[in-house]
This record gives structure tokens, C-alpha cells and sequence, in this order.
């Protein structure tokens, strides 16, 4: 069975209910017996438990250290494009945004990765947008190709595809897949996808299922917070992970807790997830789900990154950039617009080749990031919360 039937089945009402009104009483009996259950996890989630966050913080730190060490692994997203076919209300690579875009050649896209290497990176996340004439199958076996010698752990969050496409890219040394479902609330996910394939919510959603089937061995998912009602999200996230676990039980599954950031279309969140809530799911998560990775991205500020990473983090990005070639200037002189899959070159002098601040190519990023510090930086700060930072991923042996 697919998670699109387990999930089609979720007693959304009384989940909901329970995470908006759980009583003190039931609240404080999830704690004591720990959390088993959907159910239980949607306890954890309510204003009452809110109110017992220290006490579910410490029991998140405890079981994240007894689980996976004082260890913080340390990757780096890579992006490839970006060209994309669909419109999301929310993306700054929408197809309809007029923004300066490109797509690396693989010779690029090897000396992207080197210069993350050289900073001590081994876990790359290949990154793209959807769009089969500029990010082929091909082009992304070209790739994993041309870095599977220097790049230990590869993973991929790219347009999603059939089994059958993804076997090639795991046969040339890709790892790990993710792929977020961006909001579980189907009719929120209607109003934001309004053109490309992306429009189909139950394709995305058992994306994990056929990435596994094809050999993936590390599966990350996540709902994107501020589109929908943030207890929704993380019911269903934590359902997804859960099912994942059971069914596709070779695999590593992470979730991240991506939020929305300033991108190109200027779209505002449409509900609060404020940080406090941030850290409920974090722990909420980490009891009901112990050996479920976590992931905390440069979309956080510095300050805030440096609480929650003892919380039940397992996964950090650092120095990350979210523009093709940002790394080393690759790319800069093939930046252009796109219209109806069609490059348009950049007129001589054109006003908009004026590079942004901080940006080598001048192509626009998918969202500003909001820490700027170095990946040395990141690592010493996690050295100085008494954490060790490590560069690769869980070790291939471990995923076989
Ligand atoms: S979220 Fe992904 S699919 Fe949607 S516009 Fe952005 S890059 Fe394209």
C-alpha cells in the first residue's frame, strides 16, 4: 500500500482536535508513558504541552544524544539550475517570475563542488528546478557521475521522477533523496501549485516510495511551514516518516522544518509558525520518532540556529548559497531569462546583469538565506556547544 492510501485514511479530525485541546491530564500521561501514537504525537503538539516545553526540550536533547551522539552533520546544497516548469506561489524560481536564471554544465558543477570539498564538505545536496530540457535525466547522471570519485554522500532534491529514472542516478553514486511535499492540506496545495506538473499532489507525495524502490537508501521530507495550519503539517509529516520507517525500512529518513524566507514574487507566509512552535514539533518529533534524522537550514538566523541545535537537530546546512554557481562564480556568463522554455539573452549592459550583493553569477537565488557564517564558523560554533561536526553523512556501510 502506498502512503497516498495510508494517508487518505488519517483521522485528521480527531488529530486535530486532540493537538488543539489535549487536557493536562492526557497531556501529562503522553510524558510519563512516552508518545506511541499518532495520537500521542498530536498531544504533544497541543498549547498545553506548549506550556510544558522545557520538560519535552530535555527529554529531546536526552534521546537525540543516547541515539546519535553529540554529533551535527554538516552538508551544503548545490544547485544545479534554476529553470523551472511550475508555478508555486511561494518559490522564487517560479516559471513566471521574471528572474535571471541558468543551468551549470557538468564541468561547472564539478567546480562548485570542489570548492565546497576544499571547505571540508563530503554531504552534498544536488539541487534544481523542474524543467526536462535544461535538468534531463541525463544531465543529472552526468553529474552524480562526475562527482561520485571526490563527494562521499550525494543527494539529490530535484523535479520528481519515475523509479525507472532513478535508478540510473543511483547506480552512479547518488544516495539520498529529498523531496518536500511543501503543504499536506490539499486544498492550500491546489492554490499554490497552479501550473506545471508539480499540480499533482499524490505523485509528489509517494515520490519517497519510488525513490526507495529505485534504491535510495537516505529519504528526507518536509512540509514547508507558513502555507497551512502548522499542527496539520506536522501531523502529516509525522505520519509520512513514521510510514517510511515501517515500509521502506532500509533508508535513513530525515525531516526538515523548512520556513518560509524572502524570495523573488514577494509572497508572504499565509499562517505563523512562530519559533517557540518551531522547537514544540522539534522535540514533538524526536520522542515520538527517535531515530528520525533532523534537519535545520541556513533559512535560520544564526541565533536561533544556535538554541535549537542541542534540541534534537542531527543535520545542519552551512554557508549555503541558493543560486546556480554561487559557490565560485560558475555560470556567470550564461545567465539569462527564460520565456516559455525559450533562453532569452541578456541584452550588452543590461541594468539587471548587475550582480546582488554576496551573489558571484548574478543569478537569483530561490530564497535569501538568513546565517551568513562560513561553514568554519558553523563548525566551531557546534564545537562550542559541545557538539562534534562531521562532514559526511551516515556512513555508507550503515545504508547498504
Ligand atoms: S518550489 Fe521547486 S518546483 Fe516550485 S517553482 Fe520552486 S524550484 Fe520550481
Amino acid at each position: 500500500m502506498s502512503f497516498v492510501a495510508a494517508f487518505n485514511a488519517l483521522p485528521f479530525e480527531s488529530l486535530l482536535a486532540r493537538a488543539a485541546g489535549a487536557s493536562a491530564e492526557s497531556v501529562a500521561a503522553v510524558l510519563a508513558r512516552g508518545p506511541s501514537s499518532l495520537a500521542d504525537f498530536a498531544t504533544l503538539l497541543s498549547p498545553t504541552a506548549g506550556g510544558a516545553l522545557e520538560t519535552l526540550c530535555r527529554r529531546s536533547q536526552a534521546l537525540t544524544r543516547q541515539r546519535f551522539g553529540r554529533t551535527i552533520r554538516l552538508f551544503a546544497p548545490l544547485y544545479l539550475s534554476n529553470e523551472c516548469i511550475n508555478n508555486c506561489a511561494y518559490c522564487g524560481f517560479s516559471r513566471d517570475n521574471p528572474i535571471l536564471r541558468v543551468t551549470l554544465s557538468v564541468e561547472e558543477v564539478v567546480r562548485e563542488a570542489r570548492a565546497l570539498t576544499d571547505q571540508g564538505f563530503r554531504n552534498i545536496l544536488l539541487v534544481a528546478g523542474e524543467h526536462p530540457k535544461f535538468v534531463s535525466g541525463g544531465y543529472m547522471a552526468e553529474c552524480v557521475a562526475a562527482l561520485h570519485s571526490f563527494v562521499p554522500s550525494i543527494s539529490l532534491e530535484v523535479g520528481p521522477m519515475e523509479t525507472s529514472d532513478y535508478e540510473p542516478l543511483v547506480r552512479n553514486g547518488a544516495e539520498g533523496l529529498v523531496v518536500y511535499q511543501e503543504t499536506y492540506d490539499r486544498g492550500v496545495y491546489a492554490r499554490m501549485h497552479t501550473l506545471g506538473p508539480k499540480r499533482d499532489f499524490d505523485w509528489r507525495l509517494a515520490t519517497p516510495e519510488r525513490a526507495y524502490a529505485a534504491g535510495f537508501r537516505r529519504l528526507g521530507i518536509a512540509a514547508l511551514y507558513g502555507l497551512a495550519d502548522w499542527r496539520l503539517e506536522a501531523i502529516s509529516v509525522a505520519a509520512h516518516a513514521a510510514w517510511l520507517l515501517r515500509n521502506c525500512w532500509k533508508a535513513q529518513v530525515t525531516v526538515s522544518l523548512p520556513r518560509l524566507r524572502p524570495c523573488a514574487g514577494e509572497f508572504q507566509p499565509l499562517t505563523a509558525f512562530g519559533d517557540r512552535e518551531m522547537v514544540q514539533v522539534i522535540a514533538a518529533l524526536r520522542l515520538f520518532l527517535p531515530d528520525v534524522g533532523i534537519v535545520l537550514s541556513t533559512r535560520e538566523s544564526a541565533a536561533l540556529r544556535d538554541r535549537l541545535l542541542p534540541l534534537g537537530i542531527t543535520h545542519a546546512s552551512a554557508g549555503s548559497h541558493t543560486e546556480p554557481g554561487g559557490y565560485t562564480g560558475a555560470g556567470k556568463d550564461a545567465v539569462h531569462h527564460t520565456v516559455r522554455g525559450r533562453i532569452v539573452e541578456l541584452a550588452a549592459g543590461s541594468s539587471e546583469w548587475v550582480p546582488s550583493e554576496g551573489r558571484a553569477t548574478g543569478a537569483t537565488g530561490q530564497f535569501d538565506i538568513a546565517d551568513d557564517r562560513s561553514p568554519g564558523e558553523v563548525a566551531e560554533q557546534i564545537r562550542r556547544l559541545g557538539y562534534e561536526p562531521v562532514w559526511k553523512d551516515w556512513d555508507a556501510a550503515l545504508t547498504a
